[in-house]
């Protein structure tokens, strides 16, 4: 997808401040973090939201919430963290690039 913010960030045209990437899968952090730690797991092949996603998307969408927790405790939030998924513009999303935030440390707003 050549207009997508996040895809220029997979291809390098984009920069951003990495906290995870393999083959599959790219993290980094939010560039307007709504926590202390604020990261994002995305699938490095665009698809649009959770909601056009497809048995194809499976795999990846099982080692993006695996990766979930592994990551944010590298990153210091030993004390949990939490998960979002914005799916759509009626559930707030921006960004038309699957990504599931991940948030800590501080006080959160419940939901
Ligand atoms: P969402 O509402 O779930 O689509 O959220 C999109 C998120 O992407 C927001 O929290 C933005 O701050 C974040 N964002 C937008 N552009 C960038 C960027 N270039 N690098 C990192 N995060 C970004
Ligand atoms: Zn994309």
């Amino acid at each position: 997808m050549t207009d997508c913010i996040f895809c220029k960030i997979v291809a390098g045209e984009i920069p951003s401040k990495k906290v995870y990437e393999d083959d599959e899968v790219l993290a980094f952090h939010d560039i307007n973090p709504a926590a202390p730690v604020h990261f994002m797991i995305i699938p490095k092949r665009h698809v649009k939201s959770l909601e056009a996603c497809d048995t194809s998307h499976q795999d990846v969408l099982g080692k993006i919430l695996l990766l979930a927790p592994k990551l944010a405790r590298e990153q210091g939030l030993s004390d949990g963290f939490k998960t979002v998924i914005n799916t759509g513009v009626g559930g707030g999303q921006l960004v038309m690039h699957l990504h599931v935030h991940v948030l800590g440390g501080g006080k959160l707003q419940h939901v």
